[in-house]
């Protein structure tokens, strides 16, 4: 069995689909494979966090008769009793793969939404810290020029720096923090009494919009722009705070 063949059965073998001569060649491969046995891993993870984290319904009586009705029969050797019974099979058969897909799509959501609730929790600690701590500002300097070489070198990433004084953040200067177990840039900005942090990372293919929300009474506003994923927090309005991170990460004019 070669590589190509064991990523096709892999699943069917997951779900105990596969025959007893397919799943011990596919066993054979996966001692011997290492990029294999790894997929094997990650589907038994992502089996497991489904398992944990959806919930199970079964379907009532009345759904599983209106797909049943819905079913065309279909009769391999002629009619009677053989046909009725595949018209059940097949019932089953559809009613399982309709529930795998509706568990996938709602599993990955879920996981999706606990990861950018996670992200803005994790948004919110830092500013937290930083606030009550000693350690808000690294690097202090209004100065865009002072700012953004200092990030340069301790980031492996160069993010952009922004004044935005015009329209009444001002710049105070800059700290390094972690989202997500990865250092990022946090440009720290003062809107009139409120503390402003922006957390700048570089955007991946994963990066998607998220809407501003709220966590422990600070807003959180996400934009993706410029190569960047950007997350501002602070206890000012939601809509100042959409505004500003918007044009942070779309003004390259500035
Ligand atoms: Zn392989």
């Amino acid at each position: 069995m070669n590589c190509h063949e064991a990523t096709a059965l892999t699943a069917a073998y997951h779900d105990g689909e596969l025959g007893p001569a397919q799943s011990l060649a596919l066993e054979q491969h996966l001692v011997g494979c290492a990029d294999c046995a790894a997929r094997r891993a990650e589907l038994d993870a992502l089996h497991s966090r489904l398992r944990k984290e959806t919930p199970y319904h079964a379907a009532p009586g009345a759904l599983r008769e209106r797909i049943i009705a819905m079913l065309p029969v279909v009769a391999p050797s002629g009619a009677g009793s053989g046909g009725q019974r595949w018209r059940w099979l097949s019932a089953g058969a559809f009613a399982g793969a309709a529930a795998t897909v509706f568990a996938w799509v709602l599993g990955t959501a879920l996981l999706e939404s606990r990861d950018v609730d996670a992200l803005a929790a994790e948004a919110v600690s830092d500013h937290v810290r930083a606030t009550l701590g000693k350690r808000q500002i690294e690097v202090a300097s209004s100065d865009q020029h002072t700012v953004k070489p200092w990030l340069s070198s301790q980031l492996d990433f160069s993010p952009p720096v922004k004044d935005q004084a015009a329209d009444g953040f001002t710049l105070l200067g800059a700290r390094l923090d972690y989202l997500d177990r990865h250092p990022v840039a946090t440009l720290v900005y003062r809107y009139r009494q409120h503390g402003v942090d922006v957390f700048v990372r570089p955007a991946t293919r994963a990066s998607r919009p998220t809407p501003p929300t709220t966590v422990r009474g600070f807003n959180v506003s996400h934009a993706i722009g410029t190569g960047m994923e950007w997350w501002a927090v602070s206890d000012a309005s939601p809509d100042v705070l959409a505004a500003f991170v918007e044009r942070l990460a779309h003004d390259d004019a500035r």
